[in-house]
């Protein structure tokens, strides 16, 4: 992993951006990582169909912190296809390793190094998966658990 990208993951792993609840969420989810004990609550406010605010909370080991606190700047404002869109993207990327061309992706971009440990791939998509769950799930069915 470079080191640029390494610094990022640390940086939002030991100061997560948008911990906590959302004060008007519509969504909530929480999701678990067995493997490697993550775990985490996000918590939504959809408007609609675009996120409009979007926190979480949770424990967990660096990659699932730092990938977590990462979505919830990179999906506020964006639509649930967007968003759609967005995690296939991180997908490949962490699965794959895909190279990316895309400017989208935004500082996303760093989890890429997570694809030579595919141990962590679960750790850096346990938020995507709780988010879809969220979403699928659709609005004010709100604590349960993936
Ligand atoms: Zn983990």
């Amino acid at each position: 992993m470079s080191d640029l990208y390494q610094q990022v993951i640390i940086d939002h792993a030991q100061s997560p951006r948008n911990q906590g609840e959302c004060k008007y969420a519509t969504h909530a989810q929480t999701g678990h990582n067995p493997l490697c004990g993550d775990q985490l609550t996000l918590s939504l406010q959809l408007k609609n169909g675009v996120v409009e605010d979007v926190h979480f909370q949770g424990d967990g080991c660096a990659i699932s912190m730092a990938s977590a606190s990462l979505m919830t700047e990179a999906i506020k404002g964006k639509s649930q296809e967007q968003v759609d869109a967005l995690f296939a993207k991180v997908h490949a990327l962490v699965t794959e390793g895909s190279e990316v061309d895309d400017a989208s992706l935004g500082k996303l971009v760093v989890l890429k190094g997570v694809h030579a440990y595919p141990m962590r791939v679960k750790c850096a998509t346990l938020a995507w998966h709780t988010l879809q769950a969220a979403l699928k799930k659709g609005e004010n069915l709100i604590s349960t658990e993936v």
